[in-house]
C-alpha cells in the first residue's frame, strides 16, 4: 500500500485551502489533531494562530540531526511538492509573505532540487505573493532546536535564546515567526485533500536490521511490529530512539506500543521516531561510547555542565573500556549523568545523557564487568 506521505496532491489542497478565509484554514488545522512531528507534539494550528501582527516569517525546520532520524530527507527526495504545498497553506493562513526552508548542511546535496521545485510552484506561490529561500545550515545539532535557527540565520551563534519572548512574538529579525518542520507541513495538503489519517507517523528505522529505512505506522503499535517489518539481522537487545530518547531493553518492551505516552511513561523519549536497534552480542558500553563522542562533539560549550560534562563522560567511558576503571567510577558516572541533565542550559544538554542513563540502567554488566 502507498504510504500517507507519498501521495500525489497535485497542489488540490493548497486550491481547497485557498477558497477559505485564513481562520479557516486555521480553525480546519487544529481540527485536524495536526501536531508537530519534530518530537515536539505542538498543536500545529495553535502555533498558526498565536503569531504575532506585523511582516511575518514561515520558517521549515530541515535541520535534522538527530542520530536515526532521515525521515525529512526522505519526504525532500521523495515528494518535496507536498512540502512547498504545505508551506504555501501555512503561509496563506497566517498571512506570511517571506518563507525560508533552513536546510541541514549535510543535506547541501539536496538544495539543488529543493530550489526547482520550488521553481516550478511559482505560479501558486505568485497568488499569494510568497517568497521561498533555501538557507543552509553549517551542520551544528543545536540549529534543530527553533530559536537557535533564528540566531543562525541572523547569522550569530547559534545559542538558544531564552523564551519568552517566544517566536511567534518576537522571531527572525524580531518579526513574528512560526518554525514548523518537514514533517509537518508536509501534512498539511494531505488535510486538505481529503483522506487524512492523523495517527500514521513515519518511523526511522536503523541498526542491524536487514532492512532499514523509513516506515508509516499508526501510533500506537506495538515496537516488535515497527522493527520486524525491517527484518533484524540478530535478535535484538535493545532500542534507542535517536541519541536523545534513551533507550529501552528489547525483549521486556517487545509489545509496548510506540506512541509518546507509553514511551515516556517507560522512561524514554519517542521524540521524531528514530529507532535505533541494537543486536544481542553487542556492548550498551560500546555504543555510548559512541553517543558520547557525538555530544561531545556537538556541544555547543556556551554552558559548563554540558561542555565539560559530557567530555568528562566520554573520559569515563574509555576508561572502563581500556580496563583501568574502578566500580567508584562507575557511580561517578551515575551521578554525573543526571547532573548534566538537571543542569545544562538548553534541551541540547538536558538530553545529551539519556542513552547513558537508560543503558546504564538496563544494562548495568555492560558497564561494570570491565571494572576492577
Ligand atoms: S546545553 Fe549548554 S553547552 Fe550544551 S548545547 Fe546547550 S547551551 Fe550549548
Amino acid at each position: 500500500m502507498e504510504m500517507q506521505i507519498l501521495r500525489k496532491t497535485k497542489w488540490g489542497g493548497f486550491k481547497n485551502a485557498r477558497q477559505m478565509e485564513k481562520t479557516q484554514v486555521i480553525q480546519i488545522v487544529k481540527d485536524s489533531g495536526l501536531k508537530g512531528r519534530s518530537g515536539s507534539n505542538y498543536p500545529t494550528g495553535t502555533k498558526w494562530e498565536s503569531m504575532g501582527p506585523g511582516e511575518r516569517y514561515l520558517i521549515c525546520n530541515a535541520d535534522e540531526g538527530e542520530p536515526g532520524t532521515f525521515k525529512d530527507r526522505f519526504i525532500i527526495e521523495n515528494n518535496p511538492q507536498l512540502l512547498i504545498e504545505g508551506m504555501c497553506i501555512a503561509a496563506y493562513a497566517m498571512d506570511a509573505h517571506k518563507a525560508l526552508i533552513y536546510l541541514r548542511g549535510e543535506y547541501a546535496y539536496l538544495k539543488k532540487g529543493l530550489e526547482k521545485e520550488i521553481e516550478k510552484s511559482n505560479k501558486y506561490l505568485r497568488q499569494i505573493k510568497l517568497s521561498i529561500r533555501i538557507v543552509l545550515g553549517a551542520g551544528a545539532y543545536i540549529c534543530g532546536e527553533e530559536s537557535a535557527i533564528l540566531e543562525s540565520i541572523e547569522g550569530s551563534r547559534p545559542i538558544v535564546r531564552k523564551k519568552p519572548p517566544y517566536p511567534a512574538q518576537a522571531g527572525l529579525y524580531g518579526k513574528p515567526t512560526c518554525i514548523n518542520n518537514v514533517e509537518t507541513l508536509a501534512n498539511v495538503p494531505l488535510i486538505f485533500s481529503g483522506g487524512w489519517d492523523k495517527d500514521l507517523l513515519l518511523f526511522c528505522l536503523s541498526g542491524d536490521l536487514k532492512k532499514p529505512g523509513v516506515c508509516e505506522f499508526k501510533a500506537g503499535t506495538s515496537m516488535k511490529e515497527i522493527i520486524s517489518a525491517a527484518s533484524p539481522s540478530v535478535e535484538p537487545k535493545a532500542v534507542f530512539f535517536g541519541a536523545a530518547g534513551g533507550c529501552l531493553p528489547y525483549r521486556k518492551f517487545e509489545n509496548l506500543p510506540l506512541d509518546d505516552a507509553s514511551v515516556s511513561e517507560n522512561g524514554a523519549m519517542l521524540g521524531s521516531r528514530a529507532l535505533i536497534v541494537v543486536g544481542e552480542g553487542r556492548s550498551m558500553l560500546e555504543i555510548s561510547k559512541v553517543f558520547a563522542e557525538f555530544f561531545v562533539h556537538e556541544s555547543c560549550g556556551y554552558c559548563t555542565p554540558c561542555r565539560e560534562g559530557n567530555f568528562r563522560i566520554l573520559e569515563l567511558l574509555k576508561k572502563i573500556m581500556d580496563g583501568s576503571d574502578t566500580l567508584c567510577d562507575i557511580e561517578l558516572l551515575r551521578k554525573l549523568a543526571p547532573h548534566i541533565r538537571d543542569t545544562s542550559y538548553c534541551s541540547l544538554g538536558r538530553t545529551s545523557t539519556n542513552y547513558l542513563i537508560g543503558a546504564m540502567k538496563y544494562f548495568e554488566s555492560d558497564f561494570t564487568k570491565l571494572c576492577r
